[in-house]
Formats: C-alpha cells, sequence, structure tokens
C-alpha cells in the first residue's frame, strides 16, 4: 500500500490531498495543530504538529515508523500582511518558521524513512518566484522563496538516497487562505497537482513547477 505524510491537512488544500489519496487507498498521516470534522471523517491517522512550534517539529518525525512513499509539506500561512512595527515583525519571524524552517526541518529529518524512489513535496507559491515579481504579500514572498531554496538544498541531499525533492505552486485556490475569489477549487488544483507528481522522476529533482508542470522562474 502506497503511504503519504502531509501537514496542514485539517482544511484547505491538505484535506483534500489527504481526502482524495485516502479515497485511492493510500496510507494516509495527515498532521494538524487541531483536526477537524471534515479531517476526522476520512479515517485517517491524525497526528498533532504546530509548525510554528521548534521543540514540537524537532520531535515530530521520530513519531513515523513506516516507510513513507510520499511527504507533502502543505501546511502554510499568509500572515502577517504587514511589514511595520514589532508585532509585523514577530509574526514574520513566525511565519518564516512555518512556511520555510519547518518544512525543510522535517524534510531532512523524514529523508531517511522515505522509501527508494519516494516524493517530497513542498507547496510552495507563485509569489514565491523572485523572477516573476509583483506588489505587496512582502512577508509571504519572502518565507516562500526561503522555502524554496531550503527546499532546492534538500533536493541536493535527497538525490543520493533516489528521493525526488520537487516545489509546487498550486495555483490560486479557493481556500480560506486563496478567497471566495480564487481561480479554482481545492479538488481542480489537488488533481492537477496529483498528476504531476504521479509522473515525477528523480531527473525533476530540485524543480520549481506549476501543477501543470511548467517552470516556474527561481
Ligand atoms: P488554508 O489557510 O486553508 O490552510 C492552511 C493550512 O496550514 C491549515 O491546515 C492550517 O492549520 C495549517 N497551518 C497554518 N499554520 C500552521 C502551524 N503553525 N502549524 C501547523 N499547521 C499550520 O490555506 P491553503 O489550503 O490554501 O494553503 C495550503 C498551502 O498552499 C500553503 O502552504 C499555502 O501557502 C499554499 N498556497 C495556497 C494558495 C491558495 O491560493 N490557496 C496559493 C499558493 C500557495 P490551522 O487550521 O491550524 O491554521
Amino acid at each position: 500500500m502506497a503511504t503519504l505524510l502531509i501537514t496542514g491537512a485539517n482544511r484547505g488544500i491538505g484535506l483534500e490531498f489527504a481526502r482524495q489519496y485516502a479515497a485511492d487507498g493510500w496510507d494516509v498521516v495527515a498532521t494538524a495543530r487541531q483536526s477537524s470534522p471534515e479531517l476526522d471523517a476520512l479515517g485517517v491517522r491524525v497526528e498533532p504538529l504546530d509548525l510554528s512550534d521548534a521543540d514540537d517539529v524537532a520531535a515530530f518525525p521520530a513519531k513515523i515508523d513506516v516507510p513513507r512513499d510520499l511527504f507533502i509539506a502543505n501546511a502554510g500561512t499568509s500572515r502577517p500582511m504587514n511589514t511595520g512595527g514589532a508585532e509585523d515583525a514577530r509574526d514574520w519571524q513566525k511565519m518564516m518558521m512555518v512556511n520555510a524552517i519547518a518544512p525543510f526541518q522535517l524534510g531532512q529529518a523524514l529523508l531517511p524513512k522515505l522509501v527508494d524512489g519516494g516524493k517530497m513535496i513542498a507547496i510552495s507559491s507563485g509569489l514565491g518566484s523572485i523572477g516573476d515579481i509583483g506588489g505587496g504579500w512582502i512577508p509571504y514572498r519572502t518565507s516562500k522563496a526561503a522555502l524554496n531554496m531550503a527546499w532546492r538544498c534538500l533536493a541536493l541531499e535527497a538525490k543520493p538516497r533516489g528521493v525526488t525533492a520537487v516545489a509546487l505552486s498550486p495555483g490560486w485556490v479557493k481556500t480560506r487562505m486563496g478567497g471566495a475569489g480564487a481561480e479554482i477549487t481545492p479538488e481542480q488544483s489537488v488533481g492537477d497537482m496529483r498528476r504531476l507528481i504521479e509522473r515525477l522522476t528523480i531527473a525533476d529533482s530540485g524543480r520549481f513547477l506549476r501543477r501543470d508542470g511548467s517552470e516556474i522562474p527561481w
């Protein structure tokens, strides 16, 4: 049976990934700060994990015993939006932990628990591209750019073990983060990303891709 570990699966894109893989018969371990009725209804194993808590993150990999085929670092936050003052600075630090440091630390520590041929996917964002820059969202952009760099470094470590590490942009998705005016549903986004993940090979490791498989400039 194929195995998935995914963070932030209580709602949004993470919940949809867990739902679709579980429906296909995968053995899913889902993490959440707090589960939700929707996640509980899937009947998958749920592990508590707060990505802003460095001790929680460091202790987590020891809880994962079965070798995994796929790790999806999905959990993320878009707060703060603003960049001025002490409170924004503190929230920005926390965002860097949640969006970049914790995903990398988990990926690195879980690497020995991935099967040969396994895959590690970071759910990044087009807003993390420095080459395709627009305005606004400065804290979020910096956190996803940091995630991209960390994941590219992780890909170097993962390659000798036969593990593929790729950063994916899910598109603009109707979730609490993406808002009701977003372009696509979680079902569409996750369906496209799953088809892409299935196609990825070790030759793709270290790439930053849209859900249709096209390259995003770093
Ligand atoms: P949601 O806001 O719906 O979900 C975010 C998820 O991340 C929730 O499960 C949330 O859990 C979890 N999370 C946030 N902070 C923490 C934390 N400290 N510890 C553990 N989990 C945490 O957003 P999406 O589903 O849209 O986002 C999923 C990923 O996709 C994110 O990485 C996001 O940056 C990325 N993305 C989304 C886009 C969109 O248009 N929606 C566009 C580009 C990228 P909790 O309920 O506990 O807060």
